[in-house]
This record gives structure tokens, sequence and C-alpha cells, in this order.
């Protein structure tokens, strides 16, 4: 770890609005020096407007943003170290891959740039490209030239708008680890704004999920899929089942919950609701956490897991596992999916089941937050 905070952007109370709608509440975020954060979250969510703020391409209508210990909120962008990579690229298509990566420096008057540019250019292994035009290469090579041109003029700060959005999936899943790496190299701060979680999970050490205006839940990606406070935030990084319980007693540092005619144990660290008894809560448990056993079978569940009765709705074989939706009379306004590794051939639609999982899987929200 290094103490430069020079890469530190920090947003105080910062707001946007147009009008009377309002596109940003007031945001309080500080993202440290080198590390790669994502802003994800939905079409109009805000993260756009937030990413454009720290760029300078947006005034707002109120709060700061400070990029190390410097007050920037007045400095118009080419006065912030700071450079952004569009989804578009905005290569210039006159120009070679060299004079796309040289133009920053050109600009400023350096007149010596082919190492620094063959320097940026073996960076985004685009080395033996330099002298074609743009629209000779693929796009994902077209958005490594963009990064490349952005980072040779050294900015403290990266920032990312959906940039893997116009390429196709298997490129983009290419360019994502690409990324990733290019940015552990250099070491700078990235802000990657996207509305793809899988994306924002490969790719950031931390993630700020927005929603309407706020930041919902920030944290890293296992903590946020693991232990997610909202609906939202436990639905938009994947699928949850959600059993809807209430709060019967504590046991140590458990808290157990009747669900239906049966029991729940939820850790009491994973509970993001009142505790008291009779409180309401709603239980979310991953699909892939939770086994199915035959019901004929039950009595091989070991003891201490976590267990829902219920009866296969549909199912189906995925090569690595078996995916099912289950009816349980446990949880009547939900179906529960559930994945197992192991097939057994009497686990077919109509067949009685008992799903069952580890308690530590399991977290607790609040079933009045919504
Ligand atoms: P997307 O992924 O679609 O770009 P986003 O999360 O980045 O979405 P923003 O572009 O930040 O969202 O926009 C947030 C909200 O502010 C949207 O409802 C948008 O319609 C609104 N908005 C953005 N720019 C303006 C503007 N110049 N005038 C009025 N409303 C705007």
């Amino acid at each position: 770890m290094t103490n430069d905070t020079s890469g530190d952007v920090r947003l105080s109370g910062i707001t946007k609005t147009y009008g009377s709608f309002t596109a940003v509440h007031p945001l309080d975020l500080t993202v440290p020096q080198g590390s790669f954060f994502a802003l994800l979250g939905a079409s109009g969510c805000g993260k756009t407007t937030t990413l454009r703020m720290i760029a300078g391409l947006e005034e707002p209508t109120g709060g700061t943003v400070h990029l190390g210990d410097q007050d920037v909120t007045a400095l118009p962008p080419y006065k912030r170290p700071v450079n952004t990579v569009f989804q578009s690229y905005a290569l210039f298509p006159h120009l070679d891959i060299f004079e796309n990566v040289a133009f920053g420096l050109r600009r400023r008057g350096i007149k010596s740039v082919k190492k620094q540019v063959e320097e940026m250019l073996d960076l985004v292994q685009l080395g033996e490209q330099a002298r074609k035009k743009p629209h000779q290469l693929s796009g994902g090579q077209q958005q490594r030239v963009a990064v490349a041109r952005a980072l040779i003029n050294h900015p403290k700060v990266l920032l990312l708008d959906e940039p893997l959005g116009a390429l196709d999936l298997k490129l983009r899943r290419q360019m994502q680890l690409e990324l990733k790496r290019i940015q552990t190299e250099v070491g700078i701060t990235f802000i990657h704004v996207t509305h793809d979680q899988e994306e924002a999970m490969t790719m950031a050490d931390t993630v700020a999920v927005m929603n309407a205006g706020r930041v919902e839940q920030l944290g890293s990606p296992t903590d946020l899929y693991e232990n997610p406070r909202t609906t939202f935030v436990a639905n938009f990084l994947g699928t949850s089942n959600f059993i809807e319980a209430e709060v019967d007693a504590r046991s140590g540092d458990d808290i157990v919950l009747k669900a239906g005619g049966g029991k729940l144990v939820l850790p009491g660290a994973r509970c993001g609701a009142p505790t008291s008894t009779g409180g309401k809560v709603l239980v979310g448990v991953r699909p892939e956490k939770i086994s199915l056993t035959h019901a004929d079978e039950a009595g091989e569940i070991p003891e201490g897991r976590n267990r829902i009765t219920g009866k296969i709705a549909d199912s189906s074989f995925i090569g690595v596992s078996t995916q099912y939706v289950v009816d349980s009379p446990v949880c009547p306004d939900f179906e529960v999916y559930a994945q197992n590794i192991d097939r057994d051939p009497r686990l077919v639609p109509g067949a009685d089941v008992v799903l069952h999982w580890n308690p530590a899987h399991t977290f607790g929200l609040d079933a009045a937050q919504d």
C-alpha cells in the first residue's frame, strides 16, 4: 500500500438537479488512490451524471469534488488531473494509432513523443498496430487505443463511462480482464460506470450500487453479493430467494425465525432487520446455496441446516448443475430457486423435496424497507 493520496477522489454532498428533478441526491463518497471503483446501476440512476461531475463536464448543483487535497469543484475539465474514456472511443479517424495516442503530448507542445507512445502501446498490447488507422482495428483494440490515449497524459484518475458497452459479450469479457490488468500495472484510480453487474464485480475492488440518484450500498463485490442490505441490491447482483419470517428468539449469536410451520436460523451479524421478538424479517438466500433432497431421503440431511419443504415446479439442466424452481408452502408468494450439482433422477417436476442450506449463507433484510 502507498501513502500517496493524490489520486483520492472525495465527493462531499455532491448533488445535481435539473429543474425540479434530482438526478443525484447529496452524495458523500471517497474513492481511495489506486482503487478500481465501479458505479453500478440501471439506466437513469445518476451514475453518468456523477462521473461527469468528477470530470468537470457537469456542474454540480451543490457540494464539492476533491482530488487529493485539491478542491477542483470550480476547475474546468482540462485543469483537472483526470481523463475520461467514453463508450464511443472518440478516436480521430484520419490519424493512425500512434498519432491518436500521441495527441495529448503533441497538444502540450512535447516534441519527442516516441518513447512514451511506444510504452503506452506496449501497455495496451498494441505495439504492432501503431501505423494502422482506427477503422482497421477491432472494437476491443480501438477501446485499448482510447485507454492508451487517456493514460499518456498521466492522469491521477481515469474515468470510464460504459467503456465496453459497444463490444460483444466475448470481447467484453476479455476487455474486463485487460482493463483490470492495465489498472494494476499503472496503479492509478479507475472509476468505472456500468449497468452490468458481472462487469462491475469482475473488475472493481469496490462497487457503489446506485438507485434513483442515491448510493444504495457500497462494498466489495463479495460483500455486496453475500450481504446485500436491500432487496434492490440483492436482486441487482444476481438472483435471490426471499422468505418472509418472524423473529422468535435469540440463540447465542443466532436469531431463530418462524417461517411457515418451521424455523430458520440466521446469524445475528447478517441481519439488517429489527431483531426484537415478533419483528418481520425477509430472509434471503442465493439459489446456488440451496440444495434439494427428495423428501424420502430427508433423514439424511445433516443437522444444523436450514430447511423448508416444497414441490418441484420446474427443472432445467444447465451442464454443470441443474436448476430447480420450487413451490413451497413456507413462502407462498415467491417461487424458490435452487441448484444441485449431483443429479438425482427422482428430482423431477411434481416431486416432494426438502430445500436445505447452511444458515451462514442466509441474510436478513427489513421486511418493511420497501
Ligand atoms: P445511463 O446508463 O442510461 O446513462 P445513468 O445512470 O448514467 O443512465 P444519468 O445519465 O446520470 O443516468 O441520468 C440520470 C437522470 O438524469 C436521468 O433520469 C436523466 O434522464 C436525467 N438527466 C441527465 N442529463 C439531463 C439533462 N441534461 N437534463 C435533464 N435531465 C437529465
